[in-house]
């Protein structure tokens, strides 16, 4: 498996008695957790093992041809590195044991400033992934991680491969002109919007540690040429593959040479992270009508690539129609940033949706043109996969009917998951456009926070003797300073939002659970992350542990954490709160 021989299992084997409880035909086998030391945990080397390297290991900045990646380790420099945050929840699919974050070491080595003596970690076969991307519509060439190193994957008892990236922790190959290096800000950012998204149930990279390094870094957050010296942090982050629509784009267009590398990539991607199309067989009836003369029909058990062309862009329409449920707007969705496993990947300057306003952009980059703006990340999913279908066209991997059919399923996909998401925020049984557009349209109108109104919602009464009067009541913290031609609007809909669910005749009580299970009470606004940056800056890092907890319960109530469900204060509207640069 590993390069070397594979470690001893020395595992503390623990029964958790919270998931045997009433579970008397699960095999005790499924109830014991392992808990791993540091130095014992499975590391595998596979996309070193597997493909193609580039044979310098030096970090001078250049052109990597034909090669996956570059062998390179952690350089940061550290002093005196403090320990953050840390999730304990990533410790546990990693079968690691969280007394490990106690150890006086674990800053050194997740700042990547020593190894794991004794283990089997070795940084010799660290490295940084080439890839490319298209960047605000243009292909940019060759990008790559930068200040992202990849430590290797560690393979859990339940063989799931996790892989495990410092970044921040110095320069790569892929560099360019910058300094290899990430500030606290942005990586508190990281650490716990990816954390938040993950409890929020939404497909994302994890985030294990995040460290200082104690050293200063330059930033001009405001690219206005004023730079400041900012803390320095590293981030250890979690994902089965930081792959992205990039990693396969730089390959195919690079010319002839290198496109045999998009096929091996592409059967490396698929054997490790696709099984079920590795394993497919002709019994699935992976197979499509064309729509072309003589009902044509296209088997995709005929073709590996198609399958998974499909599979990537079902599972692409699938992450962006949640994000879309919980108003998340990725703010920098090039396609170096465009996860190949559907996550939620390379947290920048995103923003949750404070008011409802389909144009907003969290990224001051994107301002002129609003490419990245929530209203658009439907589309620019599809114009993603459609970059990523034309690279395996390009290689030859797929033909002209394969890339339209899966340009067809993202379509499709999004619209199915995006209406069954929104049917379940409302609370009703069926997708009703006009009543969604209508409460969307209103909503944008008045500006009505996106996370607050679909939490009050669930308080609507299907009791029609309420009066008209007070329908409102309900939505009241959240309908504010409306005037009086907008309460009639607003109660002309809340009237037929009424008698549809007095047609369906679910319980208030039942319908209410339902929807508090989609629409959450805490989401991460970006004032909340400033708050924790400010006090974290100023050496306290106790707000950033409590809006972690916070945030990994974001459905439930939590009495007494109300004041993490309110609306930015006035300071929150300024740059670098609730509009970031990507200077992180
Ligand atoms: P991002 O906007 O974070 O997705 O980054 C785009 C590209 O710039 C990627 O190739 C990053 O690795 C690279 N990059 C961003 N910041 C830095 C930095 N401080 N040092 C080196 N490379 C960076
Ligand atoms: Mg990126």
């Amino acid at each position: 498996m590993s390069l070397g021989s594979p470690p001893p299992a020395v595992a503390t084997a623990v029964s958790d008695d919270s998931v045997t409880d009433g579970l008397e035909n699960q095999s005790s086998s499924e109830n014991v957790r392992v808990k791993l030391k540091l130095e014992d945990l499975n590391w595998d080397h596979s996309f070193v093992r597997e493909l193609p390297s580039d044979p310098r290991t030096d970090i001078i900045s250049r052109e990597v041809l034909h090669a996956c990646y570059s062998k390179v380790s952690p350089s940061a420099e550290v002093e005196n590195p403090q320990l953050v945050v840390w999730s304990e929840s990533v410790a546990d699919i990693l079968d690691l044991d969280s007394k490990e974050f106690e150890r006086p070491d674990f800053p050194f080595l997740f700042s990547g400033a020593s190894s794991l003596k004794g283990g089997y970690l070795s940084l010799r076969l660290s490295y940084a992934q080439c890839y490319g991307g298209h960047q605000f519509g243009m292909w940019a060439g060759q990008l790559g991680d930068g200040r992202a190193i990849t430590l290797g994957e560690l393979l859990n008892s339940k063989s799931q491969r996790w892989e495990l990236q410092l970044k921040g922790a110095g320069k790569t190959p892929y560099s360019r002109f910058a300094d290899g290096l990430a500030v606290l800000r942005s990586s508190i950012r990281e650490f716990l919007c990816s954390e938040a998204m993950h409890s929020l149930g939404i497909p994302t990279s994890r985030a294990l540690s995040l460290v200082t390094t104690g050293k200063f870094v330059s930033r001009d957050m405001f690219y206005d040429g004023n730079p400041k010296d900012e803390p320095g942090a590293i981030v250890c982050r979690v994902a089965p593959s930081f792959l992205r629509f990039g990693s396969f784009q730089i390959h195919a267009l690079r010319g002839k040479e290198d496109l045999g590398i998009v096929r091996t990539l592409a059967d490396y991607t698929i054997k490790h992270h696709f099984p079920r199309i590795e394993n497919m067989s002709k019994s699935d009836g992976l197979s499509f009508s064309t729509g072309e003369g003589n009902n044509a029909v296209v088997d995709l058990t005929s073709n590996k690539y198609a399958a998974w062309l499909v599979e990537v862009a079902e599972r692409t329409a699938s992450l962006i129609a949640r994000w879309q449920g919980v108003g998340f707007t990725h703010g920098v969705l090039n396609t170096d940033n465009m996860s190949i496993l559907g996550l939620t990947i390379d947290y920048g300057p995103f923003g949750f949706l404070d008011a409802f306003d389909p144009s907003f952009t969290p990224n001051t980059t994107d301002i002129p043109g609003r490419r990245y703006c929530f209203a658009n990340q439907p589309d620019i999913g599809s114009w993603n996969i459609g970059q990523f279908a034309s690279a395996l066209s390009t290689a030859q991997l797929i033909n002209k009917e394969e890339f339209n059919y899966a340009m067809e399923r993202y379509g499709t996909k999004l619209m199915d998951d995006y209406q069954a998401i929104m049917t379940k925020k409302v609370g009703l049984l069926k997708y009703n456009k006009e009543l969604i557009g209508e409460l969307l349209n209103n909503m944008a109108v008045d500006k009505v926070d996106y996370t607050n109104f679909f939490r009050l919602l669930s308080n609507i009464r299907t009791d029609s003797n309420v009066p008209d009067e007070e329908l409102l009541v309900p939505l009241k913290a959240a309908l504010l300073d409306i005037g009086r031609e907008r309460r009639e609007a607003w109660t002309s809909w809340v009237k037929r939002y009424r008698a549809e669910l007095s047609a369906i005749g679910v319980p208030d009580e039942e319908r209410k659970a339902s929807m508090n299970s989609v629409n959450p009470k805490y989401i991460l606004r970006n004032y909340l992350c400033q708050s924790a940056i400010d006090m974290a800056e100023q050496g306290d890092f106790r707000e950033v542990r409590r809006l972690l907890k916070v945030m990994e319960r974001p459905y439930d109530e939590q009495p007494g954490m109300e004041r993490y469900a309110r609306l930015p204060p006035a300071w929150a509207y300024r740059p670098g709160v609730c509009m970031l640069s990507c200077s992180s």
